[in-house]
């Protein structure tokens, strides 16, 4: 049931020659946004959790963190732990040309801890956004990509990727 994988999402296509690092193309957002894929992958199981993958991109390129849900404690959620890593939220130098990638929709509510990633990457003045799968109403609602437009940032969605961030999470989305 399981097994199907997308094509074309690990390499990528190289022939752009070192472009596709920089943050605002197709090619180099699909890039990012499977590595932040690949490390959801890492994180310790959970019955009651999505896994999820975050990585904050500056906008020449480089990475200046990354996080996994349930890095350092098991409320952690993936984009709080980049943020948090990047020194964030208010003092990031590069925060207003970064992008943070995120396997899921950033959460718009969330139970264990009274801020949402949403909110945190508003706070952070961030103004980028890319996303693989829109939070499923598992646990609680969505809603954290319609908190972030309406704060101004820009949200893209990468369907094509959603396959993928899915797969990591099968476990809950089958019982
Ligand atoms: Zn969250």
């Amino acid at each position: 049931m399981t097994g199907t994988r997308p094509g074309g999402v690990s390499a990528g296509a190289d022939r752009a020659g070192g472009g596709q690092r920089v943050p605002g193309t197709a090619d180099a957002d699909s890039r990012w946004l499977a590595e932040a894929i690949e490390l959801s992958r890492r994180c310790p199981p959970s019955a009651t959790a999505f896994s999820v993958g975050a990585i904050l991109v500056a906008a020449d390129g480089g990475v200046i963190a990354t996080g996994f849900s349930r890095e350092r404690d098991p409320h952690d959620h993936a984009e709080e732990i980049a943020l948090a890593k990047a020194a964030l939220p208010g003092s990031l130098p590069a925060a207003g040309g970064a992008t943070l990638y995120s396997s899921l929709e950033p959460c718009a509510a969330r139970a264990s801890r009274p801020r949402s990633c949403a909110e945190l990457i508003i706070a952070a003045g961030l103004q980028r956004v890319v996303i693989a799968w829109l939070e499923p109403p598992v646990f609680v609602r969505g809603g954290g990509a319609v908190r972030l437009r309406a704060a101004g940032i820009t949200v893209t969605e990468i369907p094509g990727l959603a396959p993928a961030a899915r797969a990591v999470n099968a476990h809950l989305l089958t019982g």
